[in-house]
C-alpha cells in the first residue's frame, strides 16, 4: 500500500506503509505508549551481509591474503562487506553495494540471522516487552519490499518500518539513526542493533538502551551498549531489564 503524506516541513513525501520518525512518535504519544523497544532489520533480523559476501565473491574475488577464507571466515574477519579493502577500493564493488542499498528488489530472499524469528516471537509474547517498529538505514523507497521480506519470514509485517529518508546519504545512516532514537524517547525506550556506530553516535548522554546484537564484549566508545551475542542472549536481557 502506498499513501501520500505530508512531512512536518510541509512537503509531500511517498511512503509505503512506512513512517517518518515524527509520525512514528507522534502516533506512539497518542496511545500513551511509552518504553517501546525497535529493531534494527540488516545483520540483525535479516543475513544481508551472508548474501553480499557471496555475490561479492563471485563478482569481485579476493585479495591474495584472504583466498584460502570462506565466507563465514571473511564475515568473522569483515562483518560488512564494505569493511573488504579489496571490495572497498574497487569502484565497480562500492557502485554495486550502492546500487544493492537502493534497489527494492536486492531487499527479497535475503536470508535470516539464526534465531531472529524465534527470539522477536518470544519478545513479542512476554508481558513487560513492547516491541513498536522497525528503524533502519535502508532508504525509505525500499520499504515496500522490506515489508513483504518481513512479513514472508516470521517478522511482525504490521509494525511501522522507519526507514531513513532517502535524502540522508548512506555514510550519514546512523548519524540520522542514533538521532531518531533521541527523538522518540520516552516512547521508544530501546533498540537491538548490530551496529556499534549507533551506541557510539547516541553517545553517553542517550538516556535509552541499545542491545548491540552479535557482540560479546563492547569497546570504550560504545561501553554504554548492552552486548548479545545471540537472539536467545537477547531474549534474556531485554525480557530481564
Ligand atoms: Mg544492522
Amino acid at each position: 500500500m502506498t499513501t501520500k503524506m505530508t512531512s512536518p516541513s510541509g512537503s509531500p513525501t511517498t511512503t509505503t506503509s512506512g513512517m517518518t520518525v515524527e509520525e512514528l512518535k507522534a502516533s506512539l504519544e497518542q496511545s500513551n505508549i511509552r518504553g517501546g523497544l525497535v529493531l534494527d532489520i540488516d545483520e540483525t533480523l535479516a543475513a544481508t551481509n551472508v548474501a553480499w559476501f557471496e555475490r561479492c565473491l563471485h563478482l569481485f574475488g579476493c585479495s591474495k591474503e584472504d583466498t584460502n577464507l570462506n565466507v563465514p571466515q571473511l564475515i568473522d574477519k569483515y562483518h560488512l562487506a564494505q569493511h573488504n579493502p579489496h571490495w572497498n577500493g574497487n569502484p565497480d564493488a562500492t557502485q554495486w553495494m550502492h546500487e544493492q542499498r537502493e534497489a527494492p528488489e536486492a531487499q527479497d530472499n535475503l536470508p535470516l540471522i539464526p534465531g531472529a524469528v524465534q527470539g522477536v516471537q518470544q519478545l513479542l509474547a512476554s508481558n513487560n516487552v513492547n516491541i513498536v517498529g522497525y528503524l533502519t538505514v535502508r532508504p525509505q523507497k525500499v520499504n515496500a519490499n522490506t515489508r513483504q521480506w518481513l512479513q514472508e519470514s516470521g517478522f511482525p509485517a504490521d509494525l511501522p518500518i522507519v526507514a531513513k529518508p532517502d535524502p540522508v546519504p548512506f555514510e550519514q545512516g546512523n548519524q540520522w539513526k542514533a538521532q531518531a532514537l533521541h527523538q522518540l524517547w520516552p516512547q521508544v525506550h530501546a533498540i537491538v542493533d548490530d551496529n556499534p556506530k549507533v551506541p557510539t553516535f547516541c553517545g553517553t548522554d542517550y538516556p535509552g538502551t541499545i542491545y548491540l546484537f552479535g557482540r560479546d564484549q563492547v569497546e570504550p566508545a560504545y561501553q554504554w551498549a548492552i552486548p548479545c551475542k545471540t537472539w536467545e542472549d537477547v531474549v534474556t536481557t531485554v525480557r530481564a531489564k
